[in-house]
Formats: structure tokens, sequence, C-alpha cells
């Protein structure tokens, strides 16, 4: 049998509902890794334009503060209006992440459109998931960047549910990385 890791099925946004919920912990992403994030994710594409893209994050987690260091874009099914990898594809991608003693640890998608908020589809099939782990979603193919960062969908998996980050709870508890600073 062949586990499908599915994202981005869309549905009508009036059909869901998600709860908002206060973040658990800290996090840093790297700037290096903002940048990469919104440099690769429009290019996935087909003949017909923009798809929604997809990137694993990987990194360490830290008594206080999970670190992402590293953006992973995996092959995947694309289209339009969805993502999909396949086991084997999640697999190749959590094997680059090991190599560098990495794990795995959240995940980013686009949508097409303005909106931030997982889909259904995105509810049940997102994997693998744990207690703690982010999924971010990136409106409009990723177009406008990602920052500021409250400006996108961060949604978190707790007590065996999705629940959506506050804007204001997302600019206090993820916090941008620098890679260098020159003081001179
Ligand atoms: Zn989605």
């Amino acid at each position: 049998m062949t586990r499908k890791w599915t994202q981005g099925i869309q549905w009508p946004a009036a059909c869901r509902t998600i709860r908002m919920a206060p973040l658990l912990g800290r996090f840093g992403i790297l700037d290096s890794v903002v940048d990469s994030l919104e440099r690769i994710l429009p290019t996935y594409r087909g003949p017909e334009g923009s798809h929604e893209g997809i990137a694993l994050l990987c990194g360490v987690e830290l008594p206080h503060i999970t670190l992402f260091t590293t953006a992973v874009f995996p092959e995947a099914d694309h289209r339009r209006d969805y993502v999909q990898c396949s086991e084997d594809q999640f697999a190749a991608a959590s094997a680059v992440a090991r190599k560098s003693g990495l794990g795995v640890i959240a995940q980013v998608h686009t949508h097409p459109t303005d909106s931030a908020l997982h889909s259904l589809g995105d509810d049940d099939m997102v994997r693998p998931r744990y207690e703690g782990m982010l999924s971010i979603v990136v409106p409009a193919y990723g177009r406008h960047g990602l920052r500021p960062l409250y400006s996108l969908g961060v949604h978190q998996f707790q007590d065996s549910t999705w629940v959506l980050a506050e804007h204001e709870d997302v600019r206090q508890n993820i916090v941008i990385v620098p890679t260098a600073v020159d003081l001179r």
C-alpha cells in the first residue's frame, strides 16, 4: 500500500472552521531559509502557470527554541490547486535532512489565493505530523514573499488537531534569525 502525503486539496473556505489557539513554544527561522522559500516556492509551475509549491523545514529543537536551518524542496505532484508528495518523495527529502544531522520539523506550502487557512484536505492529509509541529501556508503562490511572517497562515498540531495562531502570537514567537550581523 502506498500512503500518500497530500496537501492542498481545495475546499470552499465557507465549508470549514478552524480553532485559534496560542502557539506553544518559540521558533526561529534563519533569514537565508526565508530567502530560499521566497525564491523557490514560486518555481513550482506547469505549462499553464503557477502551481502550489511545498517545502519541508529542517532544523533542531533546542530547549528554549526550535530553529529552522534548512528548507528542502521535494519532488511532488503539483497542480494549480494542490501539491502532493508520495511517501518515497517525502523519504528522499527526509534522507537529505538526516545527512546533515537534522530532522524534518515543519512544512510550508503555498495556496493559489489570498487564503492562508488550512484546507480541510490539509487538515486530514498533512503527514507526518506530531504534537507541536508547524504547518505554514503561504498565500498567492508565494508571489508576495513571506515577510512579515504573521501574514502567513501558521498552524500548529495541538491535541491531535490543527489550530491557527493569531498574528500577534506569530509576531512574538516566530523570529527571523540573521545568519550574519556586522556591527562595524
Ligand atoms: Zn493547502
